[in-house]
């Protein structure tokens, strides 16, 4: 909602200074830590400063930093696009306040600038798949690119050690064909009555220092400035169709958990001029009952009896690539770590290969025959006698 002198229409200053402390949000200039007269090249740079400083990407699991950088992302969507910003200088957050998540975001391309800063694009939400930025569902309005997606592929060890292909179900959205994105069934659609097509619901009161013109959101056609009076029966309205879509995924020996692998036009389809947004795999690897991984090397653990760790044993392990032989040396203690060379993982785009590290466990044996007892008794007066140890 606009606060405004009528008589003050061309006096923009006047109206800015009115209508900051309606709302608590934070100025946008403040925010990028600009004057209200940076020009472009500025606006990018402390753009780059602030998304370099506050990337997910750069500071995994920092809320606070998810944060700010959604605040400087939106105050920076807002302030590259001419017109959303004169009408920020103008008005302020209220001007602002008819524009959906997607309107404000629309025709920036926030993946290929963190492309351009050497980040990732992604790092926002954790659902299976959100659009970026909050970006609701597709606008009419045209962008430039279609959304990005996201996709978080939980990922068994033995395959990210061994790379594997998936094909990959991927839900996405086009405008819907029947309606072109209007929702309204043909002819259907008519200019909005009380607003006029303006999607702005304009009030004029006098008082005593001047008329005010409040200006707000029309809520016939909440600023659309349409009026639909039947649906489209094939999307329901929604002006926009879910399909399915499959994509081949090959993923290479060694990817580890956090890795995101990047598939350039397989997000959101792009239509007209509008380009497809890219889709995003981010791989999680799960834990597994044997082994535990720290970067190339793997650890697990194995139990060997009181005469293996004494008398040495060559004993059949597990690894990723089938059983293998490990030789416990003679006179091992519990806690002993045996090194496997080459059998831990693969490293990402290269021949190395990381060790297996074996922690030796001995155990105590329990439920002895007599026949035992009686050879560990006689092993005791031995150790005794002076003859072992
Ligand atoms: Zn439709
Ligand atoms: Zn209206």
């Amino acid at each position: 909602m606009v606060l405004q002198l009528s008589a003050a229409w061309d006096r923009p200053a006047l109206l800015s200074t009115c209508t900051c402390n309606i709302m608590e949000r934070r100025d946008y200039y403040e925010i990028l830590g600009l004057d209200r007269t940076a020009d472009e090249t500025t606006l990018k740079r402390a753009y780059r400063t602030l998304a370099m400083r506050y990337h997910p990407d750069r500071n995994p699991g920092d809320n606070e930093c998810l944060v700010r950088m959604k605040e400087v992302n939106e105050a920076y969507a807002v302030l590259c696009d001419g017109n959303k910003r004169r009408i920020y200088d103008l008005y302020g957050h209220d001007g602002l306040t008819g524009y959906s998540q997607s309107d404000i975001f629309s025709g920036v391309d926030f993946s290929s600038l963190f492309r351009e800063f050497g980040l990732g694009g992604f790092g926002f939400g954790n659902g299976i798949f959100e659009n970026l930025f909050g970006r609701g569902r597709t606008s009419t309005r045209e962008r430039r690119r279609a959304a990005d997606l996201r996709y978080n592929l939980e990922l068994p060890l033995e395959e990210a050690a061994s790379g594997t292909e998936r094909v990959l179900e991927i839900p996405r959205r086009r405008t819907c064909t029947s309606c072109r994105g209007t929702g309204a069934k043909e002819g259907a659609v008519s200019t909005c009555e009380r607003c006029d097509g303006s999607g702005q619901a304009v009030r004029e009161h006098r008082s005593p220092i001047g008329v005010f013109r409040e200006i707000s959101v029309c809520g016939d056609c909440r600023g659309t400035g349409r009026f639909i009076k039947e649906s489209c029966s094939l999307c329901g309205g929604m002006g926009v169709l879910e399909e399915v879509h499959d994509v081949t995924l090959t993923i290479p020996p060694g990817v580890d958990t956090g890795h995101t692998l990047r598939l350039e036009g397989e997000g959101e389809p792009g239509e007209g001029e509008k380009a497809s947004g890219d889709l995003y795999v981010v791989v999680s690897v799960t834990r597994h009952p044997v082994f535990e991984r720290q970067g190339d090397d793997l650890y697990m653990q194995q139990d060997i009896g009181i005469a293996e760790a004494a008398l040495g044993a060559s004993l059949s392990v597990p690894s990723l690539n089938g059983d293998c032989t490990l030789e416990v040396p003679d006179g091992t203690q519990t806690g002993s770590l045996i090194r496997l060379k080459g059998k831990g993982m693969p490293r990402l785009g290269s021949r190395h290969k990381g060790d297996l590290y074996v922690v030796v466990r001995v155990t105590t044996p329990t439920g002895l025959t007599q026949k035992q007892k009686e050879l560990l008794q006689e092993f005791r007066r031995l150790g005794q006698d002076g003859e072992v140890g």
